[in-house]
């Protein structure tokens, strides 16, 4: 989307994070998806009378592993102590009456998340990462009675962590080349399961506009719970467009909660937008404030591995790879053991490896929407293939196709070569013969290249790699070509 000239839109993220931990964050029930309605609550979800909070201290160990990958192991952002605070509403699915949230001391405070949009790079900034306990879920369909709805507490006490970004990106494409980044980050570092089907990990976007150079925020809008990163980046850039619209019929944004509507492709307003006040935080009584010893994040730390930016960092330094490519190799777990696995077997080859996964494979899977766990050629059977590139036996242009009847389950790398004659022509009288034809078919190209213009050589070229099926080894092509035409 181009953005309507004199006006500049900023956004905000606030995702939920629902952590991998086998119980809840307050009680010991346990948070697998899609059981029998209520079947997974006990009397703490259920808020019944006398019953107390007993915090998990796994979901605590979830928000340092978090805090530590944002901050590239630096441990300074995540709290020594920290309080679990209550956020007072009334709603059907929250039988308590507050959500235990936490407000002036969330686990993790600042961190920053490195992006590319649009080939531009970015680092957004976060504010705070806090730990929360989810809401129930109310029913309106599927009930064996009409007219009612139900309550299903299933979902409610799962651990959620809260993840909010500083009012920092300008368009939808930088919002979602965040939430990619995020959904890599948490799954890599194996506090979530990523399945935004099942609401795992959820977006609102906190959505302004204002004139070109104005330098206060609008009034902003915030668009619930979209799920899919493709409709994230339709409702945001539905949202710009309205509030331009609005502005310039001169009216007034309405801070507001929105939903987005996939079916019509809009956002529209579903109830007025709470300011903090209203909520009446105050620190839960029933909760002790967290203590978070540094021998505590130590532990946490060294059970984690090597974090993705280092990862980064060492495909560039050792292997020469551009920060932009080993960014990309390490965005998410499956592609970067993909990418380990495939050098392993190619013995090296770092940087053909990354162009040919950044490039015709990413490509390949985009087209068929396919995620890299579900990649249907595996590392060893393209390592073969690249292997022929190594040793000349195909011309890259010829392994493209390689690569194609590859995909198709034609066969292996070598007999798909020799069945559809692709093995590259080195031979230097062969090559000649197609060049001295080239050159008497396309005298105009010919005139030009002498007259001095360089780029009449491409369309020689082409003809002689066409002729030649993409067998003729490219580089003995283009020095016979301009020995010839200097000749
Ligand atoms: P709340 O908790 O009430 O939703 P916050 O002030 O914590 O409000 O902000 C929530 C999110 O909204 C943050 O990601 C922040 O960056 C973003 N945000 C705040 N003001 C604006 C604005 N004017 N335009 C766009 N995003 C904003
Ligand atoms: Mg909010």
């Amino acid at each position: 989307m181009r953005m309507p000239a004199g006006w500049e839109a900023v956004i905000g993220l606030e995702t939920h994070v629902q952590l991998k931990t086998a119980s809840k964050i307050f009680s010991s029930a346990p948070t697998d998806f899609g059981a029998a309605p209520n079947t997974q609550a006990n009397a703490v979800d259920l808020a019944l009378p006398g019953t107390l909070p007993v915090l998990n201290r796994a979901a605590v160990e979830c928000a340092i592993k978090f805090g530590l990958a944002v901050n590239g192991g630096d441990d300074r952002h995540i709290a020594a102590r920290s309080v679990f605070a209550r956020k007072n509403y009334f709603y059907p699915d929250l039988p308590k009456g507050y959500q235990i949230s936490q407000y002036e001391l969330p686990v993790v405070t600042g961190g920053q998340v490195e992006i590319e949009a649009g080939g531009a790079r970015k680092t957004v900034t976060l504010t705070r990462a806090h730990l929360e306990e989810d809401a129930g879920k109310s029913l309106h369909e599927g009930l064996d009675r009409p007219g009612v709805s139900g309550i299903d507490l299933n979902r409610a006490g799962t651990p959620l962590l809260e993840i909010v970004t500083d009012p920092v990106m300008v368009s939808a494409a930088e919002a979602v080349a965040y939430a990619r980044a995020l959904h890599g980050l948490v799954t890599w570092i194996g506090i979530c399961d990523g399945n935004m089907q099942e609401g795992s990990f959820r977006c609102d976007a906190n959505v302004s506009v204002r004139r070109d150079g104005d330098p206060r925020l609008g009034t902003r809008a915030e668009i619930k719970n979209v799920n899919s990163f493709r409709f994230l980046e339709k409702a945001i850039e539905f949202e710009i467009r309205r509030q331009i619209e609005v502005l310039e019929d001169g009216g007034a944004v309405v801070q507001e909660t929105r939903l987005y509507d996939a079916e019509r492709d809009q956002t529209r307003s579903m109830r007025s937008k709470e300011d903090a006040m209203d909520y009446r935080y105050f620190p839960d009584p029933d909760l002790l404030p967290v203590a978070i010893p540094r021998q505590w994040v130590e532990t946490v730390r060294h059970s984690m591995g090597e974090l993705p930016a280092a990862i980064a960092s060492r495909l560039s330094a050792e292997f020469g790879l551009s920060a932009s490519d080993a960014r990309q190799i390490t965005q998410t777990r499956a592609l970067a053991d993909y990418f380990f696995a495939l050098t392993a077997a190619l013995g090296g080859g770092h940087r053909l490896a990354a162009t040919w996964l950044l490039g015709e494979f990413s490509a390949a899977l985009n087209r068929a929407a396919l995620e890299w766990q579900e990649a249907p050629i595996g590392p060893t059977r393209l390592a073969a293939l690249l292997l022929r590139i190594q040793d000349g036996t195909v011309s890259g242009k010829a392994a493209k196709e390689v690569f194609d009847a590859l995909w198709d389950a034609e066969g292996d790398v070598d007999a798909i070569i020799a069945a559809r004659g692709l093995r590259q022509v080195s031979d230097t009288a062969a090559i000649e013969r197609l060049v001295d034809a080239a050159i008497a078919a396309h005298p105009k190209a010919v005139e030009e290249y002498r007259a001095g213009k360089d780029k009449a050589l491409n369309a020689l070229f082409g003809q002689v790699m066409k002729a030649s099926n993409k067998t003729a080894n490219p580089g003995q092509v283009t020095e016979l070509l301009k020995k010839k035409l200097a000749g």
